[in-house]
């Protein structure tokens, strides 16, 4: 990396931290941003910082957003007496992209994973349960992490955990196929899984 001068040296460093970014993608991105108007790259610097600075946790159900409580979560017209239970923001969006389910989510922002050293503590079931705890029109908690060995253990440890609680849960179909993840899956797909869930 010798040879590019520091801040270009420093800008392809950065952008090699992104997922899914090996060092030959950050390269040609870097000398991309660098042959823009300095205008466009302004706009997109800006749009990543005001997106970052602007999002937080939802205080309820822990999906990102610019407004707290979120829109789902302050809407009128959602089903009050169903919570979706996912892994992260991105399959809230991919629920909310098939139209059909009307309920309330919960992001996990992960699943328990002993292989990484991920226990319950580090994802947001406490959060979850808290709420079980303070609102009573839940009826159902549907478990639509995704199916993967961690998904499908993360969501026996929560029906197992909601157990005594005596709150339906059930679990999407396996439309999805396994080791599948719910963000890619196609509005069909996702939709039958829904339909197709049953109780744990
Ligand atoms: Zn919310």
């Amino acid at each position: 990396m010798a040879r590019y001068s520091p801040s270009i040296a420093k800008l392809v460093a950065e952008l090699g931290k992104l997922p899914g970014i090996g060092n030959k993608s950050a390269q040609r991105l870097a000398f991309h941003l660098l042959a823009q108007p300095l205008e466009r790259v302004e706009s997109l610097a800006n749009a990543i910082l005001e997106a970052r600075r602007s999002t937080r946790l939802c205080s309820v159900c822990c999906n990102l957003t610019d407004k707290d409580p979120c829109e789902i979560c302050a809407g009128s017209g959602r089903e009050r007496t169903q919570i979706c239970v996912v892994e992260n923001p991105r399959d809230v969006a991919a629920m909310e992209r098939i139209h059909e389910y009307k309920g309330l989510y919960h992001v996990l922002h992960g699943v328990i994973s002993p292989l990484q050293n991920i226990g319950p503590d580090q994802i947001k079931l406490r959060e979850l349960l808290a709420r079980l705890r303070t609102e009573d029109l839940v009826s159902e908690v549907i478990l639509a992490t995704n199916p993967t060995v961690e998904g499908e253990a993360t969501a026996l440890y929560i029906a197992r955990l909601l157990k005594p609680a005596n709150i339906k849960t059930t679990r999407i179909a396996h439309g999805i196929p396994m080791g599948g993840d719910l963000e890619y899956a196609d509005e069909v797909t996702l939709a039958r899984a829904m339909e197709g869930r049953r109780e744990i």
